[in-house]
């Protein structure tokens, strides 16, 4: 399409709930954007993997009504006027649904203009992203085994996670397979599986996880690792101070972000690298966090924080005080968010690294056109305007939403995980 200079209004709204790949954790929250100009149509991802249904409702009833008529160039204004449209604004549904919005609206504007975002951004200040993949395993050879493969791909930062052998379960590593049983028969009844959870076997073994790896490999690999804040505070200043010798890339989600309290003396005991923000939804939570500098790196996520408009002003918060980004980026979001990832990463200058870490296959191929190209360790966006990924309607329409409920966690006793 020819660039325009004609103001585009916007004339429809839709969000797509569809999960092609008919997994658990795999329902995306698309959102389209029409305007009256002929062909001129912005595509974005809301999803928010737990809400995707509510998120949906909240687009479609609750803030597609502001938007139509509305000029689709004015993002920054149309932003702030759905931010302040709810009176009790804020949280993880109304800030998914913006950040599709804002996506689309950023996709607009670049096929508009016939530029990628990044150039919109400022242009690129590097021409590929370092990336990194997550591994796991029951035991710690199979972990080893993984790392390998990844770094035959060429892969130079990968995650680490692995099973505590006294639990049947954890965060992103493989179940016993009594408890997939157990999982796979819950996802059929539709109720959340249930997984329990003990701090201090995890907080003990991780530190010999890693004295393994590095006498396996050396300095060969960068490795990191996700402590998903499933330790208390205390375990957590242990576990900082513990795992420093192995030289992480960055430790991650060690605590949740209100115990500033200890963040700040794991700051004063360790020198680990810290990463945190996937959790955030608003751009302004969890600032004391980079305004204290308490993290080195900044995992907020495109589709919860409010889009490329909100990342870019969180970058520039970051660049000030030598933080660099590393933008959440696991599968359970869609292309359309990563390929938002993406033109961010290029075109801010205290990038980090970008997660990527989708193992999708041609079942994505079938309705979404691009996602970002991985080569030697790192990522490129295809060129091409707006974000450079369109959506096939009807190939998302044919894969509907599937209900996968997240597991309620419990420790042994049976209290609900707290910390
Ligand atoms: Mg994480």
């Amino acid at each position: 399409m020819p660039p325009s200079s004609a103001t585009p209004l916007i004339t429809a709204v839709d969000a797509i709930v569809t999960n092609p790949m008919q997994i658990a954790l795999g329902n995306f929250v698309l959102i389209r954007i029409t305007t009256d100009q002929d062909g001129l149509v912005g595509w974005g991802d809301a999803t928010c993997s737990g809400s995707e249904l509510a998120v949906a409702t909240m687009v479609e009833e609750h803030l597609a009504p502001a938007l139509i008529g509305q000029p689709a160039s004015q993002i920054e204004y149309l932003w702030h006027t759905l931010y302040h449209l709810p009176y009790y604004r804020s949280g993880s549904v109304h800030l998914s649904a913006i950040s599709g919005i804002d996506m689309a609206l950023w996709d607009i504007k670049g096929k508009q203009a016939g530029l990628p975002v990044c150039e919109l951004l400022g242009g690129t200040v590097r021409e590929r992203l370092l990336t990194y993949r997550s591994v796991s395993g029951r035991t710690f050879e199979e972990v080893l085994d993984e790392v390998r493969v990844l770094q035959e791909t060429g892969y130079q930062v990968i995650k680490v996670q692995v099973a505590v052998p006294e639990l049947a379960s954890g965060y992103a590593v493989p179940a016993t397979a009594e408890q997939q049983a157990a999982n796979d028969e819950a996802f059929s009844r539709g109720i959340p599986p249930a997984e329990t959870w003990e701090p201090e076997p995890y907080v003990r073994m991780l530190p010999r996880l890693f004295e393994f790896l590095r006498d396996e490999l050396g300095d060969s690999v960068q490795l990191l690792h996700d402590v998903h804040e499933r330790v208390t505070p205390s375990q957590a200043l242990r576990l900082a101070n513990d795992l420093a010798p192995f030289r992480l890339f960055f430790l991650e989600d060690l605590l949740r972000p209100e115990h500033l309290d200890t963040f700040r003396l794991v700051r004063e005991q360790s020198d680990i690298p810290l990463a945190m923000g996937e959790v955030f939804c608003n751009p302004w939570e969890g600032q004391d966090l980079l305004f204290e500098h308490l993290i080195d790196y900044a995992r907020h996520d495109l589709a919860h924080i409010g889009g490329i408009t909100a990342a870019r002003k969180i970058a520039a918060i970051c660049e000030a005080r030598g933080i660099l980004t590393a933008w959440h980026g696991p599968g359970n979001i869609s292309p359309l968010a990563h390929m938002a990832n993406a033109h961010v990463s290029l075109a801010v200058p205290n990038f980090g690294i970008q997660e990527f870490d989708a193992g999708w296959d041609e079942r994505i191929d079938a309705v979404f056109s691009a996602v970002p190209r991985y080569a030697d360790g790192h990522l490129t966006v295809p060129p091409g305007p707006g974000l450079g990924c369109d959506v096939d309607f009807e190939a998302a329409l044919r894969h509907p939403y599937v209900r996968r409920m997240r597991p309620t966690i419990r420790r042994a006793d049976g209290t609900p995980w707290a910390y």
